[in-house]
């Protein structure tokens, strides 16, 4: 039952001499045991070099939204690779794309192509400066837009002062403390503690940006209030900001419009990546034309050598015309299939004396194990009582039994994922808290 990681330790020997960690992304070193090498990937499934196989809930984090390898998006990249791999110049697919986006997100009435969704995020904020001529940023603790300086602040929490005053943690060591002076970082959900922001900075604050489900941090999946959204959108028109949706993980995957649609609240500006672009490398940010357009009509700038990469775009373009056929029924496929793991999971909870919780958006479910009772709605209350431990016990004991989530307790859900691969993660699931209980 226990698998063998053999070759991929001995991949990971050599590779951390020349790859810090061996691995080149860092979130990718908190693997349990440790970071794993991968051969190959079809549908639903992955295996690794020492030939484990896996029922995957990681899809690339996120991106796999149709599974690994649609054969119609292979074809279209491997047939533009063929024809001309790059241009720096267009292609008719890039309107395409563009146009596509621009009718399933009522919000996007201009697009541009760029390689990540931290660079997406990057846009919308350089363009809320621009518009606004402000330079203030509002964002919320343990919300994730990326890792560039000048957002990664909050992520990590923030200090409160006995004052009562809150200074954003940065992210990491090496971000310049200067940027820190451009970022009002609160707790989510707390509609008191962005008006006080709007009130304390009147006339500073050039943009709030949120992700709409807070998908990331530690036990991620936490919905808006009701309202909340809303109240955002109109704290934003009534002190002169511009609202940023960061869709990073909501685009495409809780629904075709994204949480513009989900919500019906409007952004000014939305950052797209995952499953947008359906594993190809490729992220997007649009919005209202009157603030896009400055990217031509003022000095405001976006460049970027790779922008609508031709292949990836081809690809993107296939992927979301597949998501968006016959109204959406792969998307709705991948709601379903993610209720029937909720509700798989949710039956264990109430077998088990472990602490497992669950959670879950349409196309994404998460578990955590957490003994404290509060009501989770924010990064502070989201952090209490964490069983981290257990967390990395439960994700090795899954690993093990031929199941793949994150190590945080992310999983997503793909139109690959049968009835059958969920009975199958469900069965190892049961299998896996026995093994964590005795
Ligand atoms: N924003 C959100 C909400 C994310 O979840 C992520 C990545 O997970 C990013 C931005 C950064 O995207 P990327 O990793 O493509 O730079």
């Amino acid at each position: 039952m226990i698998n063998s990681y053999t070759l991929s330790k001995a991949l990971l020997g050599r590779a951390r001499a020349v790859i810090p960690g061996g691995v080149s992304s860092g979130n990718r070193a908190n693997w349990t045991p440790f970071p794993l090498y991968y051969a190959r990937g079809d549908g639903s499934r992955v295996w690794d070099v020492d030939g484990n196989d896996y029922i995957d809930y990681v899809l690339g984090r996120g991106p796999l939204i149709l599974g690994h390898g649609e054969p119609e998006v292979i074809d279209a990249v491997c047939r533009q690779l063929r024809s001309g791999q790059f241009f720096a110049g267009q292609t008719e697919a890039e309107i395409e794309l563009a146009e596509l986006i621009c009718t399933l997100v009522s919000n996007a009435e201009m697009v541009r192509f760029c390689n990540s969704g931290s660079e997406a995020v990057h846009a919308c904020i350089r363009l809320a400066r621009s518009a606004t001529g402000r330079e203030k940023v509002l964002r919320f603790a343990g919300h994730y837009h990326g890792w560039y300086d000048g957002i990664a602040w909050g992520f990590s929490g923030v200090d409160v002062h006995p004052d009562g005053a809150s200074f954003p943690l940065p992210m990491s060591l090496g971000q310049p403390s200067s940027d820190a002076s451009n970022i009002v970082a609160v707790e989510w959900n707390d509609s008191e503690a962005v008006a006080n922001a709007f009130r304390t900075y009147r006339g500073e604050i050039a943009a709030v940006i949120t992700e709409p489900i807070m998908f990331n941090g530690f036990w991620s999946n936490i919905q808006p209030f009701e309202g909340f959204l809303r109240f955002l959108r109109e704290q934003c028109d009534a002190n002169g900001a511009l609202l940023v949706f960061d869709e990073v993980q909501t685009g495409f995957r809780i629904s075709l419009g994204g949480a513009v649609e989900h919500f019906g609240v409007a952004a000014d500006l939305s950052a797209f990546a995952k499953a947008l672009s359906g594993g190809v490398c490729l992220a997007a940010f649009a919005g209202r034309k009157e603030v896009m357009k400055r990217l031509i009509e003022t000095n405001t700038v976006h460049t970027g050598t790779y922008n609508a990469y031709p292949p990836a775009v081809v690809g993107a373009l296939r992927h979301l015309t597949l998501l968006a056929a016959s109204s959406g029924a792969k998307l709705q496929r991948i709601h379903h299939q993610t209720a029937l793991l909720e509700r798989g999971l949710r039956d264990l909870v109430r077998q088990t004396e472990l602490p497992l919780l669950v959670r879950a958006s349409p196309g994404a479910v998460t578990t955590a194990f957490r003994a404290a009772p509060t009501q989770v709605i924010n990064h502070r209350s989201a952090a209490e009582g964490l069983d981290f431990s257990l967390q990395r016990a439960w994700h090795l004991a899954m690993q093990d039994r031929g199941v793949r989530i994150t190590p945080e307790g992310l999983w997503y859900v793909s139109a690959a994922h049968s009835a059958t691969d969920i009975a199958v993660t469900l069965d190892a699931a049961r299998d896996a808290l026995q093994s964590l209980s005795s």
